[in-house]
């Protein structure tokens, strides 16, 4: 049986601010002194309520129930406001969920912080979101309006799961984010924020759903590791119609013409298209490839370009002009020009 983790704590009290008893379960390295005192604390009385702190001339506190249950003297440290260390809190979130980002930052004018960004894979990357709102109708507003600021798929983290109401979750699917309660999640044991079993999943399952359904045909990208750039990424020739691609010395995949979408299909020869040749060309000069006439090969550069970025997934431009040089110059590894050989007849050494 697990043990329920008190995050629940972080939604229940008002701006998460609360006198030590308050706080009683929730980890003491996790909260933060204020330089506040409370002007009411909990009755321990039968009552379930808050006492009134009255301060008496001598110095003394002491509180009265509201329900007239209890009145005592309370001592000054009774009523010291603790907050939350947020800046554990959340970016202990982060490292339980593999979420990377510098921090935590408040969202301006809304009740949440942006944690850091999910980044599974590649390009993809999707907010990640804390809230400690309790209340269904501000969770609804600020995720409609989170939606309306991303753009993009988001996630949402909630202290709570009775938070995480059948309404929230249709707000959120409606707005592209998924919502879901930490508090079974995670838990605060040796000094850190830990995962549960296999929670951490959980936001790759999702993501992945996400992806397949911004990009259809993702399954057939190259995996492109998160954090990779182009100068991460090897194309090499072994064959005039087909390439060995790896990054970063891993995961080395084989592709055909085809898999670079570069056939052309219309034909009945279906001959691989120019974009091909193009990069044939780049691989028999080891990607600096001059050009006498830019305007001869700059329509089928940018195809190959487009390609290539969505074959791996990334949104810089593969292939820089450099005027100086009159060149074209890949920002990727690409060689194995001595495999390829087109019907007895020497590539040209430039596709102009
Ligand atoms: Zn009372």
């Amino acid at each position: 049986m697990l043990q329920k983790q008190p995050w629940h704590k972080l939604s229940q009290l008002l701006g998460a601010r609360g006198v030590k008893s308050d706080w009683t379960g929730f980890p003491e390295k996790l909260l933060k002194l204020t330089n506040d005192l409370a002007e009411t604390h909990p009755c321990s009385g039968r009552c379930g309520g808050y006492m009134d702190v009255v301060k008496h001339s001598d110095g003394t506190y002491v509180g009265v129930c509201t329900s007239g249950c209890d009145k005592r003297t309370l001592q000054k440290k009774d009523l010291i406001v603790y907050s939350p260390d947020f800046t554990t809190i959340f970016s202990g979130l982060a490292q339980a969920f593999s979420i990377n980002g510098a921090g935590h930052t408040e969202i301006d004018g809304l009740p949440a912080w942006q944690v850091g960004e999910y980044n599974p894979v590649a390009s993809y990357r999707f907010p990640v979101v804390a809230m400690i709102e309790a209340q269904t109708s501000r969770i609804e507003c600020t995720i409609s309006q989170l939606a309306a600021k991303y753009k993009t798929p988001f996630f949402v983290l909630l202290p709570s799961a009775p938070s995480v109401t059948q309404s929230v979750q249709d707000v959120a699917l409606r707005n592209g984010a998924k919502v879901f309660a930490y508090e079974d999640l995670i838990e605060f044991t040796n000094d850190a924020i830990q995962v549960r079993g296999n929670a951490a999943s959980i936001l790759s399952e999702l993501a992945t759903g996400w992806i397949k359904h911004i990009d259809p045909a993702s399954g057939e990208r190259y995996p492109t590791p998160p954090s990779a750039t182009w100068g991460d990424i090897v194309v090499e020739f072994t064959a005039n119609e087909a390439v060995t691609v790896s990054c970063k010395n891993k995961d080395h995949r084989q592709y055909s013409a085809e898999d670079f979408q570069m056939r052309d299909k219309r034909t009945n020869t279906k001959k691989p298209t120019k974009a091909w040749t193009f990069l044939q060309a780049l691989a028999l000069v080891n990607g600096n490839m001059t050009v006498e006439d830019i305007t001869k090969v700059d329509k089928t550069k940018q195809e190959v370009s487009a390609k290539l970025k969505s074959l791996f997934q990334l949104t810089d431009d593969p292939i820089e002009w450099s005027s100086e040089d009159t060149a074209y110059k890949a920002k990727f590894i690409i060689r194995g020009g001595s495999k390829i050989t087109v019907a007895g007849k020497r590539q040209k050494t430039t596709a102009a």
